[in-house]
């Protein structure tokens, strides 16, 4: 498994060749605002540069501990409205999720996931990136002006 640093962000489509000779493709995840990560990995279960797909179930969600076998325990914080008494009540649900090696999180880092696959017996939801790496996606905007 080898992870190379850029100097700059990747465009999707490019391709970039590691220091073992294979070549690595940043893949179009389907999410046009959120941006590629500044690396690259050969991990087949990387949704940027491997061929794991993911489902358009995303939440942003903080990093609570780094596991080991590349997995981390994020908590996911919403509220829940409750008619009969007109008031908000906060949940929270811890979720396992799997990390690629192109992203490095530590506890306390805003991060947003998707839903994927089942890849483990408890982990079905894999990191897409950081909370900075989201752009104000633009693309639908434009779409209701031209209407
Ligand atoms: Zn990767």
């Amino acid at each position: 498994m080898t992870v190379v640093k850029l100097q700059n962000r990747p465009k999707i489509g490019d391709v970039i060749t590691l220091p073992n000779g294979r070549k690595v493709e940043v893949r179009d995840i389907g999410i046009p605002y959120i941006l590629p990560p500044n690396a690259v990995c050969d991990d087949p279960l990387c949704p940027w540069h491997g061929h794991l797909k993911i489902r358009l179930k995303l939440l942003e969600v903080t990093v609570e501990k780094v596991r080991m076998h590349k997995a981390a325990v994020v908590l996911h914080e919403w509220v829940h409205y409750i008619r009969k008494y007109n008031r908000y009540e906060r949940r929270r649900r811890r979720i396992h999720v799997r990390v690629p090696e192109c992203i490095e999180v530590k506890p306390g880092d805003k991060v947003i996931i998707a839903e994927t696959r089942p890849l483990a017996k408890t982990i079905s939801w894999v990191v897409i990136g950081k909370k900075e790496d989201v752009t104000v996606w633009k693309a639908k905007h434009e779409v209701l002006q031209t209407d």
